[in-house]
């Protein structure tokens, strides 16, 4: 039986993070070949390509500096060479480039590939929403130009994992235990993606919900800038418990308009609470809607002058999801996520934030 081969597609704070762990789990597996390829979008730090940085001194200096990758990990600029010989296809990107990042790949991978999504967002699609699952399916399942498989014998539609959680990049990248939370379609898949990532120190759980899981993800980032404003005008631990709680609430109903089958106890893995408790206290998105509020400044500039190439996924998906919410009359109804998108959208003051009314619940 030949190897299994892993690229990870994307290079950031998370990706470099995942590419130590899953770096390091490798070696361990003999039907997994050690080398494990990432493609980096290539830039210049300090004059240097990031690619030849990594691959000289195994650290991602600008997205995660001061750790150590493992040596077989590979940097690779070119996504076509980084990906094609790869059966394990790792989709670390902020969702914003997922779309363009697939379509260059398509009629590229390898027939019998497998994916995993690390993505915390939402893409649209002829005014609904579309989970990045299914646009990374699409895209890579399209046929290309003219034939009828997708340019590289693949009839069949890519089967594609998620992986979510109370996942703090640089704390997993110092080994702080944490869990996380692998949705599958496939079982087989989801147990093969657990052995990559499974490690004593992030701990996987596989569950049979994988739109559950990647709303979990992507809808958590909107809650947390709400958590960044009670941060910004100082109203303390009980208000932020509060967002916190309103916010679950309103996941779980959004995700059932959403996708009717997603699990309310996956809202109980690491992917839920757990992730939404994180990132209201620790994450980039609230920091960002913190500043928003002292400075005054538009998201755009903060996410420039404090990210430093780093991608907010909060305020993106918050526009997407109350636009869907709004063509449905149903934003009476989620009355936390349509204050914080009128907050960032609609120059509403921030401490209305705690102003909303009770919703108007059309069904329980
Ligand atoms: P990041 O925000 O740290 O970095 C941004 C990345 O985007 C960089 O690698 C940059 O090179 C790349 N990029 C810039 N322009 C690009 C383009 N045009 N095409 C392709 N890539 C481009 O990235 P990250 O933290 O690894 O985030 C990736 C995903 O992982 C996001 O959806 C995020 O929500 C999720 N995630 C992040 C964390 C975390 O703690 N950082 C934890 C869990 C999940
Ligand atoms: P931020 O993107 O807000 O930093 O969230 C990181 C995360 O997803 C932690 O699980």
């Amino acid at each position: 039986q030949s190897l299994e081969k892993v690229c990870i597609i994307g290079s950031g704070n998370w990706g470099t993070a995942v590419a130590k762990i899953v770096g390091n789990n490798v070696t361990r597996f003999p039907h997994i070949d050690s080398k494990v390829m990432m493609w980096v979008f290539e830039e210049q730090v300090d004059g240097t390509p990031l690619t030849e940085v990594i691959n000289t001194r195994h650290e991602n200096t600008k997205y995660l500096p001061g750790i150590q990758l493992p040596a077989n990990v590979v940097a690779e600029p070119n996504l076509l060479k980084a990906a094609r010989d790869a059966t394990l296809l790792i989709f670390v990107l902020p969702h914003q480039f997922i779309r363009h990042t697939c379509v260059e790949l398509r009629g590229h991978i390898r027939p019998n590939a497998k994916a995993i999504s690390l993505v915390k967002g939402l893409d649209t699609h002829d005014g609904g929403l579309d989970l990045v699952s299914n646009v990374i399916a699409d895209e890579l399942s399209k046929p290309s130009g003219s034939s009828s498989t997708n340019g590289n014998g693949r009839t069949d539609r890519l089967d594609v994992s998620i992986l979510s959680g109370a996942n703090i990049a640089n704390e997993i990248a110092q080994e702080k235990f944490s869990e996380t939370t692998i949705g599958y379609r496939i079982e087989q898949n989801g147990r093969l993606f657990h052995d990559l990532f499974n490690t004593s120190y992030f701990r996987v759980n596989i569950v049979n919900d994988p739109s559950g899981v990647e709303l979990c993800g992507a809808l958590k980032n909107v809650v947390a800038l709400g958590a960044g404003f009670v941060d910004g005008l100082d109203l303390g631990d009980n208000t932020k418990a509060a967002i916190i709680r309103i916010g679950l609430m309103e996941m779980m109903r959004i995700a059932q308009y959403v996708d009717p089958s997603v699990r309310d106890a996956t809202f109980f893995e690491s992917c839920g609470i757990a992730d939404v408790i994180t990132t209201c206290y620790g994450g980039r998105n609230r920091r960002i809607a913190e500043a928003f509020v002292r400075t005054g400044l538009p998201f755009d500039d903060l996410e420039k002058e404090m990210l430093n190439g780093q991608k907010l996924q909060g305020t993106s998906t918050c526009l997407k999801v109350c636009q869907f919410l709004r063509e449905r009359q149903l934003s009476q109804e989620f009355p936390l996520f349509t204050t914080i998108y009128n907050i960032c959208f609609q120059g509403l003051p921030p401490d209305h934030i705690t102003q909303f009314p009770l919703p108007h619940l059309s069904k329980m």
